[in-house]
């Protein structure tokens, strides 16, 4: 792994010890300490005006905010990220730490939950104009930028159908009319996908996901690539109280020592689960973005190089009965609507994530009764083989 701004080979799995007389520590200590000591008003000055490295009060950084947030900033290509409480944290720090009443932000259709719930809902008693659109369309995308467009906030691939934003598309418009693109990069990761590499402004992550990856931990990551952007985000998500816990960030970065590792495993058990399902007659569609069969397959090989991720979709033609006994036949597999974790998960967004929407919304969206969202982990696959085998046959 390189770091792009100095060339040398890094690894994640460097640790940063206390040293204590002859011995050392070969662990990452946890600093839980909220209050910061300075030696004097001299020095207080020097660490306000930036001159002096340090810390004064945990809601303004902590030690271990800061080495997660350097890891996370060596995998994207960034600078300075920030780490924050959540990935909505992270969300919503990019969102109103630089936009006003009177701005306007157009995000993509298909959103995580809770950012369409900013889109649709919140932003606007701010006064910050929305719309939505679809990311796969940039002349949709033209057409609804308005002289008061400040950012527009996509993910490259879309839950839970799994559709691939065109991403160059995007940000020639976006670049052509001087608006900032937010990319949440929670699903690609940047072993798919380095936005920064391709002209984005700003990257957002639920650490809470993949990267972190054990699901024992909510955290998020932001970074702007402008100082003035980046000042902006970290002055709203300080004075609003966005802070990351200290072992939550300890935790986190233990995660991190075998993200690449995960991922490389979870995405090889995605794309034989895809192609297992695919074959099974009670399947109606697969939705993978490393099967040809996928609608956005040749975008996804260009954009992701290879790297198709360890999320899939699928759909069982029957109802909801149908769904139910299916889950209820498969008890050893979780049933939870997260992702990332070591262990495979699988959502229902009809029930969840998307119940908000009326039928005819999510049949919009080829979200049937008997729709699907996989998360893959990193087990033996025989065995997630075997648990989708009985749950099948209950269908
Ligand atoms: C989960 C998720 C979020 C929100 O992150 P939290 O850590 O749960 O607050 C945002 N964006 C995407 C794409 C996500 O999957």
């Amino acid at each position: 792994m390189t770091d792009r701004r100095n060339d040398r080979p890094q690894t994640l799995v460097r640790r940063h010890p206390l040293r204590e007389g002859v011995s050392r520590a070969v662990v990452t200590p946890i600093q839980p300490s909220v209050v910061y000591a300075s030696p004097s008003i001299d020095m207080l000055h020097a660490q306000y005006e930036g001159r002096a490295q340090g810390y004064t009060y945990a809601r303004e950084g902590h030690p271990n905010a800061t080495l997660l947030a350097q890891k996370i900033d060596m995998l994207e290509g960034a600078e300075g990220g920030l780490i924050t409480g959540s990935g909505m944290a992270a969300v919503t720090a990019a969102i109103m730490g630089i936009l006003g009443a009177g701005d306007h932000i157009i995000g993509a259709d298909q959103l995580y939950g809770r950012s369409l719930r900013l889109m649709h809902q919140d932003l606007a008693r701010f006064g910050i104009a929305t719309t939505v659109v679809d990311p796969t369309n940039p002349e949709a995308l033209r057409a609804a930028i308005r002289p008061e467009t400040k950012m527009i906030l996509i993910e490259v691939v879309s839950n839970p159908t799994l559709r691939i934003a065109d991403m160059e598309g995007i940000l020639a418009v976006a670049k052509a009319a001087g608006v900032r693109v937010a990319v949440d990069n929670t699903f690609t990761t940047p072993m798919g996908y380095r936005p920064f590499d391709h002209g984005a402004d700003i990257v957002i992550h639920s650490v809470t996901k993949l990267l972190a990856g054990h699901s024992d931990v909510t955290l998020g990551y932001v970074a702007a690539r402008d100082p003035a952007d980046a000042k902006k985000i970290y002055d709203f998500a300080v004075t609003t109280g966005m802070t990351p816990s200290p072992y939550d960030c300890w935790l986190a970065e233990r995660g991190l020592y075998t993200f690449p590792l995960r991922f490389d495993r979870a995405e090889a058990n995605a794309a034989k689960l895809a192609d297992w399902l695919a074959e099974q007659p009670k399947v109606a569609q697969v939705l993978y973005p490393g099967r040809p069969d996928h609608p956005d397959h040749a975008q996804a090989q260009k954009l992701l190089g290879g790297r198709n991720g360890n999320m899939l979709s699928f759909r069982i033609d029957g109802d909801e009965e149908a769904a139910n006994r299916m889950i209820m036949a498969m008890p050893e597999m979780a049933f939870a609507p997260t992702l990332g974790d070591v262990g495979t998960t699988v959502s229902h967004p009809p029930s969840s994530s998307h119940r908000g929407l009326t039928p005819a919304g999510r049949a919009a969206l080829g979200i049937t009764d008997g729709f699907f969202r996989v998360s893959v982990g990193i087990e033996d696959v025989e065995l997630l083989v075997a648990d989708f085998a009985a749950g099948l046959a209950a269908v």
